[in-house]
């Protein structure tokens, strides 16, 4: 039998896996497609019940895909998609989300981001976010890709306060946000999306990480997402196209990192020593 998932608690009082799935790239090539639904409903099966995608993704490809995978067991997935900046205003965010809704098969997400800031004064946005919650398409709300600058524009705008999460890059090549935003998110409850935790697998090659891998047996893939979880309030997304992937990623989960392994990787990717300006992929 396997342990239990650990979950984080959103400010809603939601709990939610801290290890979920993303879906970029996935809906692409039809050769890989069932490949990537059995992926996702082993997953599910798996405890890793948060499936994370976008409207942008395939240009709904991914939606679609997504809709497929969890047809028949929408009620134990945890649904998170994504608004274009382009379609952020009142009406724009409402009419984008009822067609994620059609393509994803259901009647309502559970969380709604805003994919990154564009043009659109986020005013508007929260507005639009406010009607979609009223009419009961969307659960919760919340940011992608905000620095800290964002994050406090936000919570002064009237609503802004219900934020749920600020889903970011974060992985070990890429630790600026334990600088300010990952600070700034713990003392407010609000949990962050970790998203490319393995860099889209640009960092498995790395040396130091193969030799904390080899310590415990497992692979590089899955040391990189433990050193994620094993942090408060760090939900991971990584995207698994094949069953054997979320297995893994699964395992994850059980590996416990050594203080001796969290320093062989503080020398190999050091912690920021300044603020930086928050990276996007
Ligand atoms: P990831 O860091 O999750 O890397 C994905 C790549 O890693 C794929 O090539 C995958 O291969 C491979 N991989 C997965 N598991 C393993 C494993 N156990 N061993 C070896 N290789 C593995 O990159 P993503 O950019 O996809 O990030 C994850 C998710 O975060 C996205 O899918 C998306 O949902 C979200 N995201 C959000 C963004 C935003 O702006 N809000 C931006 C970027 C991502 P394979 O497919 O063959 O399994």
């Amino acid at each position: 039998s396997v342990s239990a998932v650990r979950t984080r608690t959103l400010p809603s009082g939601d709990e939610i896996p801290a290890l979920g799935q993303g879906t970029w790239f996935m809906g692409d090539d039809s050769r890989q497609r069932d490949d990537e639904i059995q992926a996702l409903r082993l997953g599910l099966d798996l405890g890793m019940s948060l499936i994370d995608t976008a409207e942008m993704y395939g240009g709904g490809a991914a939606e679609e895909l997504v809709g497929e995978a969890i047809a028949g067991r929408r009620d134990r997935v945890f649904l998170v998609s994504k608004v274009l900046p382009s379609n952020a205003s009142k009406k724009g965010v409402i009419s984008a989300c009822e067609r994620s809704l059609r393509r994803l098969g259901t009647d309502r997400l559970d969380l709604y981001l805003l994919h990154w800031r564009g043009g659109t004064p986020l005013a508007e946005t929260l507005e639009g976010f406010a009607a979609l919650t009223e009419a009961g398409k969307i659960r919760h709300w919340g940011v992608s890709n905000f620095d800290v600058a964002d994050m406090d524009e936000l919570l002064s705008l009237p609503g802004g306060s219900a934020v749920q999460t600020n889903q970011v890059l974060y992985n070990l090549m890429r630790r600026g946000i334990e600088w300010d935003l990952l600070p700034w998110a713990r003392k407010r409850g609000l949990p962050i999306m970790a998203y490319s935790p393995i860099e889209q697998g640009r960092i498995l090659h790395n040396p130091g990480l193969q030799s904390v891998a080899e310590r415990h047996d497992a692979t590089a893939a899955q040391v990189a997402i433990a050193w994620l979880l094993r942090q408060d309030g760090v939900v991971a997304i990584p995207k698994a196209g094949t069953p054997k992937h979320v297995e893994a990623n699964r395992g994850a989960l059980d590996l416990c990192l050594t203080d001796a392994d969290l320093d062989t990787l503080d020398q190999v990717f050091p912690p920021p020593r300044g603020k930086k300006p928050l990276e996007i992929i």
